[in-house]
């Protein structure tokens, strides 16, 4: 099953397959590949057939739009009505939301089915998806290797073509970084395009929701659906509604002529593997041939954001975190003397080392006498990264590198030192400091025969002329198409 959402879509609407039938084949497939590869924590699949026959008749009552009825994945970040939504934690393990984020209103009101909810590093805090209290996902390139994280499950399923899209959400580089880890397509909106009402918080003035699937194209269609203006949430953007596929072009000679490449000199030195660094200089002269040309562009302060980074998400959880107390939801310890006590044991008991980790890094570096030292400082550096990519867009048009410094890493090979694991996110933390978009598409595969990503960063609100630029480099390659044998 290499089906993109564009030829379901059209199956569909040809009437050569209900949406029963499709969610039946993803199903089944879930049911004979999840056991090894760990991409859902829930499925339900009477839910999934329920919500598939609703779409069915709709469709059948002339009311359909273009992708009812094509089945999605839905991070298990994201509140679903009537779904478990656990975000990786022990914590919410047995939550059930009561309500739909503001994303699930939308893949509903567009009536795609959810297949279930995706695995993920617990409250999206990792990249690699060991820190998921419901055990580790697979790659399915490389069932000993990582998927990335935090969106490793999304990652997964849609590289194991278990389903044809998911949703995943981005704080440092989580959509983007699974992405290239599994050979898939990401993409992260501008900070405030999609509502996070309903998405469990981690760092709000970062974290962002945004497809994932196979193309470009079909990022487009799914961002389409997910974006646009909630009240809701208060740094949603009142802003018209975009038509994200708009600007995708058909193929031609020079497609890409005029366009400029900027590509950060920060981004090709020492930590970037060989084969990650030659993919990416064979996509350049693509490229190239697209009718692009390219300027080598800085980013001086960029080696700050991973400092930076690990400042402000840990403050802003430390401060969201604060609501998983053991009283109104969620997991309670069993034995407590007093509240205190139960406060205590609740959180040391629900949440793992991670999160614990995060939590302590985050309320240190917000006390008295430490404020200044730490939090204050990242914000200036923020502003400093942020200056940078509004001096490189001065030069170019859209900005190319590598999405993550290595290929899948191995489990266990980075679990017991945080530093080599924050560092894999050293080329996306950037681009969420600034609010920029930017979204991951593969680019090859390494000498081991796993993926490779390369990662487009765009100024604010192109995504739809982002999007053709992936686009057309898919109309020229088949790296993309390329699934793993499962
Ligand atoms: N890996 C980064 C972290 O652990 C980013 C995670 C994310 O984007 N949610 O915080």
């Amino acid at each position: 099953m290499t089906h993109t959402l564009k030829h379901l879509s059209t199956l569909l609407a040809q009437g050569q397959a209900s949406s029963v039938e499709l969610c039946q084949d993803y199903l089944a497939r879930i049911q004979r590949l999840n056991p090894t590869l760990n991409a859902f924590i829930t499925v339900d699949p009477a839910r999934t057939l329920a919500e598939a026959a609703a779409a069915d008749a709709r469709r059948a009552a002339g009311n359909a739009g273009a992708l009812t009825g094509v089945p999605i994945a839905h991070k298990d970040i994201f509140c679903a009505e009537g779904w478990l939504t656990t975000c990786g934690s022990r914590m919410l393990s047995n939550f059930v939301s009561p309500y739909d984020a503001h994303v699930i209103e939308q893949f509903k009101a567009a009536g795609m089915p959810c297949l279930g909810k995706t695995n993920m590093d617990e409250f999206a805090m990792g990249s690699s998806n060991e820190t998921s209290f419901f055990g580790a996902v697979k790659n399915p390139w490389d069932v000993a290797r990582v998927p990335g994280g935090s969106s490793g499950g999304s990652a997964a399923c849609v590289a194991a073509r278990l389903a044809p899209a998911a949703t995943g959400t981005d704080t440092g580089g989580s959509i983007r970084q699974p992405a290239a880890l599994c050979g898939i397509t990401g993409l992260k909106p501008t900070y405030g395009v999609v509502s996070r009402y309903g998405m469990i918080a981690f760092a709000s003035s970062l974290d962002q929701g945004g497809p994932m699937a196979q193309t470009a194209e079909d990022c487009a269609l799914l961002l389409n659906v997910m974006a646009g203006f909630d009240t809701r949430d208060s740094t949603s953007l009142e802003r018209e509604k975009e038509e994200y596929a708009r600007a995708l072009t058909q193929p031609s000679a020079q497609p890409l002529a005029g366009l400029r490449i900027g590509l950060p000199r920060e981004f090709f030195g020492a930590g970037l593997s060989g084969d990650t660094a030659q993919a990416v200089a064979a996509a350049i002269a693509q490229y190239r041939a697209l009718g692009a040309t390219t300027v080598e562009v800085g980013l001086p302060n960029s080696n700050l954001s991973v400092a930076a980074y690990y400042v402000l998400a840990p403050a802003e959880a430390s401060s969201n975190l604060s609501r998983f107390d053991g009283v109104r939801y969620g997991y309670r310890t069993p034995e407590y003397a007093d509240l205190t006590d139960l406060y205590e044991k609740t959180r040391a008991e629900g949440f793992g080392a991670e999160v614990k980790r995060r939590i302590m890094i985050g309320a240190y570096v917000l006390s008295h006498g430490y404020y200044d030292a730490y939090y204050l400082q990242a914000q200036k550096l923020r502003r400093l990264i942020a200056n940078d990519f509004a001096a490189a867009f001065q030069q170019c048009d859209v900005i190319l590198g590598p999405t993550a410094p290595t290929t899948a890493f191995k489990l266990g090979e980075k679990a017991d030192d945080p530093v080599q694991m924050y560092l894999s996110d050293i080329y996306t933390i950037a681009v969420n400091l600034a609010g920029l978009p930017g979204m991951s598409l593969p680019c090859g595969f390494d000498a081991g025969g796993l993926p490779i990503g390369m990662q487009l960063i765009g100024n604010y609100f192109s995504e739809a002329r982002m999007l053709n630029v992936a686009h057309q480099y898919q109309l020229a390659t088949d790296w993309h198409a390329r699934a793993p044998q499962l």
